[in-house]
Parts: C-alpha cells; sequence; structure tokens
C-alpha cells in the first residue's frame, strides 16, 4: 500500500476511533450519574422497584454497547499500530492484501475476505457441535 493510500486509512481510524471514545466517554458519563443518584436517594430506591426494572435493562444495553466499543476500540488501536508497523492491510491469515473496498467498509480488519469467511465457517461450525 502506498504512503498516501496509508495516510487515508490512518486518518479513517483516528476519526472512527474518536467517536469511539467519546461514545465510551458519554456511557461513563451516564453511568456515574445514575450510581449517584441512586446512592443518594434511598427512599427513591426503594419506592421505584418498578423503575429499577427498565433501569437494570438499560444498563445491561449500555454494557453490552460499553463492551462492543471497547472491543472496537482496540481493534482501532491495533490497526494503527499496523499503519506505523507498515503491516496495515495484509491479511494476517494468509499474508495477502485486503481489498481496499474492504477496508473502506471495516478499517480495522485483520483478515482477506476469503479468511474472514473461512474463520466464520468453522466458528459456526464449533457452535453445532
Ligand atoms: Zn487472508
Amino acid at each position: 500500500m502506498n504512503k498516501e493510500k496509508l495516510e487515508f486509512f490512518k486518518n479513517l481510524l483516528l476519526v472512527e476511533r474518536e467517536r469511539t471514545v467519546k461514545i465510551i466517554e458519554k456511557i461513563d458519563k451516564t453511568w456515574s450519574k445514575s450510581i449517584r443518584e441512586s446512592v443518594g436517594d434511598i427512599s427513591a430506591y426503594a419506592t421505584h422497584m418498578a423503575d429499577l426494572g427498565t433501569d437494570s435493562n438499560e444498563r445491561e444495553k449500555e454494557t453490552y454497547m460499553l463492551e462492543r466499543e471497547l472491543k472496537n476500540l482496540k481493534k482501532l488501536d491495533q490497526a494503527l499500530k499496523r499503519i506505523y508497523d507498515n503491516t496495515y492491510g495484509i491479511c494476517r491469515f494468509c499474508g495477502k492484501e485486503i481489498s481496499e473496498s474492504r477496508l473502506r467498509a471495516i478499517p480495522f480488519a485483520e483478515f482477506c475476505i476469503k479468511c474472514q469467511r473461512n474463520e466464520e465457517r468453522i466458528n459456526n461450525n464449533n457452535r453445532k457441535i
């Protein structure tokens, strides 16, 4: 991959990284706020058990989202590292170049489409067992 293309994907990764960090920060803020609120008002805690049910559902959804974003952040950082190492855009499994259209869709892709599909097939088979 030439320098201009690397630069292009580096920027793409940095923008995506910033967006991910913002989502994580936002979840982090709402969490500390709701934790403060529940600690600050014990009587409300006792009388609004029904509301708490919804809260814990919300919390679960946010936990799931947070985990997903943290995973994304890790992948983005790894992809940025590959840019600096000059191994970006090379399939980690077969060593061939990952297509540009795939990288545009998933800038932190580690595998070419062929290897990714193979891996998904293996995972699906494992799940059946
Ligand atoms: Zn491959």
